[in-house]
């Protein structure tokens, strides 16, 4: 380990890996340090991302995907099931990856590259220089010492301390903190080619509970529920455990996750003097689907392209790098995330009876686009009358 780089990156997941593998690519001397000893493991994700998105940034691999995703079902409380089907869309819908394999291949790629990689080495604090973030003492083989930087990338996830550390306020409601439980499921009848979204107060309150196919007779099985709501008796996993013993009492659960997931706005600046925040560090996740892996490689990559444009022109001021934070704002990823956080806080609203009304209105709705924005459309024109309580939305669904 050497004690100066030009990029130090805190966090091997997707956001930290595709960063590392990026600037690497470009020729700067990279370190990413993660504190877990093993990439990738332990999980805590359905590991579901759409086919479009992946393939801007690596070539799909069966040794990383369980699944391949051709259909999906919106399951309203009283059972009513809208199909999304690729063959009838004419779009494709997405892969179940399997994430202990992907996030390793990316963070492979970043090493391939050229960049350092640590296991094991865990960032304890910034170097702060006259305001100024100049890199991070780190813990590495039971010692500490220093990594200085010309640019950091706080990419280390939704539990991520260092952007705090550095003087950010990244302060989360807990109702905007999805309270997550998971099983991996196998020795099930399932679709794996279908991934179902149950929703409704009875199944998972403000939120929703999946079923991801993760191949042969196995599932991804979870459920995400605003923190804020979780008491005794009504925990995410007291919610997973009784939609498993209706629906699959047989199932063999082989693995559990419990973690959280971030639906808020992003943080509201994600750059500072030698700093840049990327995925869910930068809370870009999906406030909707709360699917993030796809939005952290692409905040990584634009951070990475930024810090090569910032050496090189040797400034790493905060008025520097603002472009990277201006530039994902901007970029369609952005407009989808305030998007879908105005729909989100509207579909929180819905009592079970509206849900099954709207879902009725558009089931057997030949979609030929998968989107959020095809859906939403599709039930204004059905349902005139919700225009009005919608109104927040207009704008960005007309
Ligand atoms: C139950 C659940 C299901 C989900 N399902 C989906 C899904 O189906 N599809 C989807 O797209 N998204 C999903 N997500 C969200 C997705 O997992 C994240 O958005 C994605 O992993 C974000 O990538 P990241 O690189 O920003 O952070 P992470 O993948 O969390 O990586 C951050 C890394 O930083 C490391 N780290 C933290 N602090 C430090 C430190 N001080 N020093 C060194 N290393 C540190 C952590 O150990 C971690 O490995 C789900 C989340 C949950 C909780």
């Amino acid at each position: 380990m050497k004690s100066e780089y030009d990029v130090l990156v805190i966090g091997g997941g997707p956001g930290g890996a595709v960063a590392a593998w990026n600037a690497a690519k470009a020729g700067l001397s990279v370190c990413i340090i993660e504190k877990r000893p093993a990439i990738g493991a332990p999980i805590r994700c359905a590991e579901g991302i759409g086919k479009d998105l992946l393939k801007e940034f690596i070539e799909p691999d069966p040794r990383w995907i369980s699944a391949d995703i051709r259909w999906a079902r919106l399951i309203a409380p009283d059972g009513t099931t809208v199909d999304l089907d690729e063959g009838r869309a004419g779009a494709e819908v997405g892969y179940v990856l399997d994430r202990k394999v992907f996030d390793r291949e990316l963070v492979w790629k970043a090493s391939e590259a050229g960049a350092d990689v640590f296991v094991k080495t865990r960032a304890v604090a910034p170097i702060m220089e006259e305001g100024r973030v100049c890199g991070a003492m780190v813990e590495f083989c039971g010692k500490r010492r220093e990594i200085r930087a010309k640019v950091t990338i706080a990419a280390d996830g939704v539990e991520s301390k260092f952007a705090r550390w550095c003087g950010i306020d990244t302060t989360l409601p807990l109702r905007e903190m999805m309270s997550c439980a998971q099983y991996l499921v196998t020795g099930i009848d399932i679709d794996s080619s279908c991934n179902d979204f149950y929703l409704g107060g009875e199944v998972a309150p403000q939120g929703y509970l999946w079923v991801f196919g993760k191949g042969e007779r196995s599932a991804n099985i979870g459920i995400g529920i605003p923190a804020s709501k979780a008491k005794p008796g009504l925990r995410a996993k007291d919610y997973l455990d009784r939609f498993m013993n209706e629906h699959y009492p047989d199932g063999r659960i082989i693995e559990c996750v419990f973690g959280g997931d971030p639906v808020s706005r992003p943080l509201p600046c994600t750059v500072a003097d030698g700093l840049m925040i990327v995925g869910d560090a930068a809370r870009v996740v999906d406030p909707l689907t709360g699917g993030g892996i796809g939005n952290a490689m692409i905040t990584g990559k634009m951070a990475a392209e930024t810090a090569v444009k910032a050496i090189a022109a040797g400034d790493t001021s905060k008025a520097a790098l603002m472009s990277y934070d201006l530039g994902w704002r901007d970029a369609k990823m952005g407009r989808i995330l305030e998007r879908n956080y105005r729909v989100k806080e509207y579909f929180i609203t819905l009592s079970d009876e509206k849900m099954n009304t709207l879902a009725r209105s558009i089931a057997g709705f030949d979609f030929s686009e998968i989107s959020v924005k095809a859906i939403l459309k599709e039930i204004i024109t059905r349902n005139p009358k919700f225009l009005l309580e919608l109104k927040n939305l207009r704008d960005v669904i007309v």
